[in-house]
């Protein structure tokens, strides 16, 4: 394989890090190419195949010929497979973590906790396969027998983001192949390395060719179009903006797919008067900081209660100017770089409305060398600032005041999104009371990491459609036939 970063990849000799498309099985060059940037360095880690309408169509043909075998296939033998892919992810998680932290900019204990968090969600549904109950429903006369079963919707596409390389992959592609579909995936362009690395994996697990196809492109919209128009493909499940969500929900209706969508998320994290203050800034730290902020459900505004707001603020600026920022290759490191330029720019940008419009530095708030940012707390940010409206995706703490339980819950749910809410209260009744309220998909009480493959992880309003992960998730990749015996 061609590396172009020889400076870094010689050394590591990692044997998962690939230039290739994988399709059917195979490895698959396309004629053009692409690079595949460190966000820490700047420089290419390596090429990659930029491939053409006519190869992806070729990619779908597989998967559709594939599929009419595997969902077929006796689902302890999918399960076996499964858990194997699983073990073999779990046996590579240096090798995995190294690319990730490569392709990604995440720092490497990050990247080896979503080798780890990645791969709960094959381990889970290769126990779930087992679990697709249908219903005996009773009929309310005599003469007939009814009863439900769940069948495989078919081929499905899945498109994901780049700030979970791996983990994204996984939540879509284990429960798919666990209720016997096949998948074509486009993994973004900034990091297709980690989801070629664990298709490799995948084969080597005993995973039929064609089941699980990457396909690599710059080309997003013209890809998202055909994954999204296609006859053969029935399920399209995609992580990423709001935006293109809604262009690949309009685009899909004219196959009428069935669809998952887990888009942008504006998620705010309330510390109530009554809150155990320590205990929130830990929360608050884990919510804000992981990947450099550029997670959906990254907290993008904290409300503070006036009576705790200085104490909280001055907390919360304490530990992170204690926060290590630098390449994620480093021991040590807490905060990598942002994904690219644009990334970048759109958190200067927020920071410089935010402080035009009324808030005040209190700690950060300037671009360092390359791709990296101060990580930064602002403190009364004014409603009418960008970091209020739209998802920053960067370090930065963002300190809102509110005075009374009714208006931090007015101020939590004023924003068109309904991803991840966060809260902080001692008090039990106010517990429920604010929980139910909150207009989200995930509410973490007095908890700041809320991601697990055992809970359905999914949004409301404009944050999506569909949950991923625990029991519910397998269902996205099914149809619920019903069955009517006459006697
Ligand atoms: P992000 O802000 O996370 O980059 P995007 O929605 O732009 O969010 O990207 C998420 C995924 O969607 C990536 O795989 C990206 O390549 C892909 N993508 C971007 N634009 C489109 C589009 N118009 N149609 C289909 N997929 C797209």
């Amino acid at each position: 394989m061609m590396i172009l970063n020889s400076s870094t990849m010689k050394k590591t000799k990692n044997k998962l890090l690939k230039d290739a498309a994988f399709v059917n099985g195979k490895e698959v060059k396309g004629k053009k190419t692409f690079e595949v940037i460190n966000p820490a360095t700047l420089k290419p880690i390596t090429v990659m195949a930029d491939l053409s309408p006519k190869e992806i169509e070729k990619a779908i043909d597989s998967a559709y010929t594939a599929w009419r075998k595997w969902k077929d296939t006796p689902i302890e033998r999918r399960s076996n497979i499964l858990q194997t892919w699983y073990q073999l992810i779990v046996d590579h998680t240096d090798e995995l973590a190294e690319i990730m932290t490569l392709e990604s900019g995440k720092p490497l204990r990050e990247s080896k906790i979503e080798v780890n968090y990645g791969g709960s969600f094959i381990n889970w549904f290769a126990q779930e396969a087992y679990r697709t109950y249908g219903d005996q429903i009773p009929f309310p006369q005599q003469g007939k027998k009814i009863l439900t079963i769940k069948q495989p919707v078919g081929v499905a596409a899945a498109i994901t983001p780049w700030n979970f390389p791996l983990a994204m992959v996984t939540r879509k592609v284990a429960p798919a192949l666990a209720a016997g579909c096949s998948v074509v995936l486009k993994p973004a362009s900034q990091t297709p390395l980690t989801a070629i690395a664990i298709a490799h994996l995948a084969k080597q697990a005993g995973l039929p060719d064609g089941i699980f196809n990457v396909i690599t492109s710059k080309d997003a919209s013209g890809v998202g179009t055909l994954l999204s128009t296609s006859t053969k493909i029935r399920k399209l499940s995609f992580t990423g903006s709001t935006m293109v969500g809604k262009t690949l929900m309009e685009q899909a209706a004219s196959t009428v797919k069935k669809i998952s969508l887990e888009l942008g998320g504006n998620a705010p994290f309330i510390v109530f008067d009554d809150a155990d203050l320590d205990a929130a800034v830990k929360g608050a730290i884990a919510a804000k900081f992981r990947n450099t902020g550029q997670t959906c459900v990254a907290v993008n505004r904290f409300l503070v209660q006036e009576s705790i707001f200085d104490a909280f603020a001055e907390k919360i600026k304490q530990k992170v100017q204690q926060l290590q920022v630098g390449n994620g290759l480093k021991k040590g490191v807490d905060v990598g770089p942002l994904i690219n330029q644009s990334g970048l720019q759109k958190v200067i940008e927020h920071v410089e409305d935010a402080v035009e419009k009324g808030a005040t530095i209190l700690t950060g708030g300037k671009a360092m060398k390359g791709l990296f940012y101060e990580p930064t707390v602002l403190t009364d940010v004014p409603l009418t600032a960008k970091l209020a409206k739209e998802e920053t995706f960067g370090p930065v703490v963002s300190l809102f005041r509110f005075k009374t339980e009714e208006e931090g819950i007015d101020l939590a749910n004023h924003t068109e999104f309904g991803l991840a809410a966060y809260f902080y209260s001692e008090n039990i009744k106010r517990c429920w009371r604010v929980a139910e309220a909150l207009e989200a998909g995930m509410v973490g009480i007095n908890e700041g990491a809320i991601s697990t493959a055992v809970a359905p992880f999914g949004g409301i309003k404009e944050s999506g459609l569909g949950r991923e992960g625990s029991k519910y998730g397998i269902d996205e990749y099914m149809e619920l036939k019903y069955l009517c015996f006459g006697l």
